[in-house]
């Protein structure tokens, strides 16, 4: 009973934002978690065609808020979400990684293995975050490719 389990983490983890376990918010959950690219709004709309549109878009910001996923744009500079994998909380999000923008899929991954060197801003300036976009053909496409 995979499946059962997975639910039951779900709702755990809403639990530990203090979130209410609903319906519509486990389902984005799960489809979430069951990618490894990041999900935009109109991927999940076409998936959830019984979850409005407020709706997805509310249950987006609360887990962006919340610390459970991250805004990634793509090339067409779509927001695109996904999971976050480091230690993220409410508000304080540290995604600092590069993120891979596919030119032949679209699709946009987040490279977690990858940690972002550290920058050597002048004096004075204080980043709190910064992004780093790489694009190109990701491993499946350019498997293709060859
Ligand atoms: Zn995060
Ligand atoms: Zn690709
Ligand atoms: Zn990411």
């Amino acid at each position: 009973m995979t499946h059962a389990k997975t639910t039951y983490q779900f709702e755990d983890l809403l639990d530990k934002h203090q979130l209410k376990k609903t319906a519509p918010r486990l389902r984005v959950l799960s489809m979430m978690y069951s990618k490894n690219t990041a999900t935009s709004q109109p991927d999940l709309e076409s998936v959830m065609h019984d979850i409005d549109r407020v709706t997805l878009y509310r249950i987006l910001n609360v887990f962006e808020e919340k610390g459970i996923i991250h805004k990634v744009f793509d090339l067409n500079g779509t927001a695109n979400y996904a999971i976050c994998h480091s230690n993220c909380g409410a508000h304080k999000h540290h995604d600092e990684h590069v993120h891979f923008n596919c030119t032949n899929c679209k699709n946009v991954y987040c490279l977690n293995e990858l940690t972002l060197p550290a920058l050597n801003l002048p004096g004075g300036f204080k980043a709190e975050g910064f992004t780093l976009y790489a694009s190109g053909l990701c491993s499946k496409c350019s498997k293709k490719a060859n």
